[in-house]
């Protein structure tokens, strides 16, 4: 059923009204409506049994006018043009709504890395940096981890890129082990984000965060790092989950423990003394804060009638379809979005560039001190603008994150941009 909702199509919809409502011209439109580069690969890899598989990649740069597109790397066999068209999109108004100068790109590969070995895996993620350095570069798009890829994988698709480049180039790729220009904070950094933008989030409902319970769908860096922060700070994790099933405890789940039987047995489902519940359970619990955190199209017209937490804080990219962000609205379910609540991810990306530019490092409290600032000041920037026009969370981001990419547009002279005419301003095109 997820797989029904084209997420590319409901990005589409979300600029569409916005630049409708911020009275611009429709060449703002047709700029930003499709990716302004589009690269799909074939990438032959030599898999250890010596035969060769060929597999499908993709590379995508929605719009660079704010600065090197920037975006994540994804590993998964359900990876298709339109996701990275959709996650590329989310990422250029991700970047814009917490002001960082970058615009916004997104790579895939169709694959099963659990499937592979390391060995398979390091060629592949070598493969696909040799089929793409044309457009890659520390100046031009910075690649970075996503579901399925990590500082390993940043580490080899670093190293090809620096041998085919001739010098070091630590800027190329974020995410990357500290040893090689990584930053400190960057691994916990989109958990830490979120945890940022609830604790506002609460703050602007008169709440506190101590003591209130927490439902987070996704175990995997952001999820696990989520839990184990806001445990930390003597929150109530009720519920947890991961591919294969979710963990529910009333009195509350200690994620360091469930951490370790993870580890120790290849997911938290049967974590001693918690009730197995599904995934598909676990998003309609009744809880103060809802954190999905794995992929899109989790909440849906179907499941949004019944969720039950008051709050809910996407840090996964897209987990509810626009169906169920009109029900979650008229039932007065606050919907904080993706673009401003996982965007501490990105923001400590850049933090990791601009420390590999300057050849200079900084200190985690340093790190953690300039993601705050800006988390906070994005969110009281879209918080205001929702109240002022009496709009969702995310039509707020949206109007912010498109009025900026369109000011840079206009000023490149890529666009005319400001509409003079009303009747100019009557966007059609889908
Ligand atoms: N993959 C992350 C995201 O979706 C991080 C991207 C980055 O750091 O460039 O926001």
């Amino acid at each position: 059923m997820a797989k029904a909702v084209n997420s590319f199509a409901a990005v589409q919809e979300e600029i569409r009204i916005a630049v409708k409502q911020l009275n611009l011209d429709t060449d703002v439109y047709e700029m930003l409506k499709e990716p302004k580069r589009s690269l799909s690969v074939m990438i032959p890899v030599r898999m250890d049994d010596g035969t060769t598989r060929v597999f499908s990649g993709y590379r995508v740069q929605h719009n660079d006018a704010l600065g090197p597109a920037k975006g994540g790397m994804r590993f998964h066999p359900d990876v298709s043009l339109d996701d990275v068209k959709a996650l590329s999109t989310w990422m250029t108004f991700k970047c814009a709504v917490v002001g960082i100068p970058y615009g916004g790109a997104k790579g895939g590969v169709i694959c099963e890395p659990k499937s592979l070995s390391p060995a398979e895996l390091e060629r592949l993620s070598r493969a696909y940096v040799r089929a793409t350095s044309p457009i890659l570069g520390p100046d031009q798009d910075i690649p970075a981890p996503d579901v399925n890829t990590n500082a390993q994988v940043m580490s080899w698709m670093m190293d090809e890129y620096s041998a085919i480049a001739g010098h070091n180039a630590f800027g190329m790729i974020t995410g990357k082990p500290l040893i090689i220009g990584g930053s400190l904070g960057r691994t916990e950094a989109t958990a830490r984000g979120v945890v940022f933008i609830l604790e506002e989030t609460l703050r602007t409902l008169g709440r506190t965060i101590e003591g209130i319970s927490v439902a987070i769908q996704g175990f995997g860096n952001v999820g696990s790092h989520a839990a184990k922060i806001l445990y930390d700070k003597n929150v109530k994790i009720i519920a947890l989950s991961d591919v294969k099933g979710g963990i529910f405890q009333t009195k509350g789940l200690n994620p360091y423990k469930v951490s370790e039987h993870q580890a120790l047995t290849g997911s938290v489902v049967n974590y001693p003394g918690a009730k197995t519940i599904s995934n598909a359970e676990l998003l309609e619990l009744s809880c103060d804060v809802l954190i999905p955190a794995a992929l899109e199209n989790q909440i849906t017209a179907s499941n949004a009638p019944r969720i039950q937490a008051q709050v809910i804080i996407e840090a996964a990219n897209g987990p509810t379809t626009r169906e169920a962000d009109r029900i979650l609205e008229s039932r007065g379910i606050l919907v904080v979005p993706d673009i401003l609540a996982n965007a501490g991810g990105v923001t400590v990306s850049y933090f990791e560039w601009v420390q590999n530019n300057m050849g200079f490092y900084w200190s985690e409290e340093e790190v953690n001190r300039r993601l705050g600032e800006i988390m906070v000041q994005a969110f009281h920037r879209v918080h205001l603008h929702m109240t002022k026009e009496q709009t969702s969370m995310r039509a707020a981001a949206y109007l912010l994150a498109v009025k900026r990419v369109a000011e840079a547009m206009q000023i490149r002279g890529w666009v005319s941009g400001k509409s003079t005419r009303q009747d100019k301003v009557k966007v059609t095109a889908r």
